[in-house]
């Protein structure tokens, strides 16, 4: 989740492991992590208004989890203090919720994870608040449209650059970046498994994937350069050059029957 929950947490913390496939009994209980998530994060987007704080939307998104009698996923993960990544305008992820005022024309990401029966989901999206414009609009439609591309792709006997492909096939053309030293990866027990999902790459490489492997796919695509910084809480990721940043995640199934997605209601 910060810094060191880029590539790096994934690959440390799991080199030796491959991807962990999931049986159907596993299954279920992500769908349900899958819905319990979906559900909060709508809640905190339905409450979502100018003069909102970032931290009334955390408690909204905490709220809904534990009346669905699941766990935040994200709270106290490698000391992260909330539920919710509130990350706003050229934020890109792990926005701490906190006094902010969200104001009319913001861009405002919310980043959550919910835990059932000991396994995650992680899901995100991406709304402007009041006022937008047809950049913002653009933007938002565009990494939406890469999350829909990289799940088309995520499909049994694929590989993890086809995916990567086709969200960086989708969102180069329209002139955006997308941001490099953050990645998909796979989810279950723990929230960062292996593998890697890069946000860009090549077609036909990479590791094939496997019924029963889960995914969170998540474009986080940038109006301007893909480079990255940490603000000086630790947390908060920002575009180096100030540019707005949109993200999308989903967390997805692998199945014989094609990909699933499970962060809905
Ligand atoms: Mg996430
Ligand atoms: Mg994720």
């Amino acid at each position: 989740m910060n810094s060191e929950s880029t590539p790096k947490i994934v690959s440390n913390g799991n080199s030796a492991l491959g991807p962990i496939l999931k049986t159907g009994l596993e299954l279920q209980a992500m769908r349900e992590a899958g819905r319990v998530v979906a559900f909060a994060v709508r809640k905190a987007f339905d409450a979502l208004e100018q003069g909102i704080t970032t931290r009334e939307l955390d408690a909204i998104a905490r709220g809904a989890i534990e009346s669905e009698g699941a766990k935040p996923g994200f709270l106290g993960l490698y000391g992260f203090p909330a539920t919710a990544c509130v990350s706003i305008n050229e934020e890109i992820v792990h926005g701490i919720p906190g006094d902010r005022i969200v104001r009319s024309g913001d861009l405002v990401t919310l980043d959550c994870g919910a835990i059932v029966d000991g396994y995650n989901s992680d899901h995100a999206i991406t709304e402007v608040v009041g006022d937008s414009t047809s950049e913002k609009d653009n933007l938002i439609d565009t990494t939406r449209k890469s999350l829909e591309a990289g799940i088309k792709a995520a499909r049994y006997g694929n590989r993890i650059g086809d995916v990567s492909s086709a969200i960086e096939g989708y969102v180069v053309p329209r002139s955006y970046e997308l941001v490099r030293e953050y990645v998909g990866h796979g989810v279950g027990k723990r929230l960062h498994e292996p593998p890697q999902v890069p946000n860009f790459g090549t077609s036909g490489q990479g590791l094939e994937l496997q019924v029963g492997l889960v995914l969170a796919i998540e474009p986080m695509v940038n109006v301007g350069g893909w480079q990255t910084r940490i603000l000086d809480d630790e947390w908060t990721v920002v575009t180096a050059d100030g540019s707005l940043s949109c993200h999308f995640e989903h967390t997805v199934a692998i199945t014989e029957d094609g990909p699933q997605v499970l962060t809905v209601e």
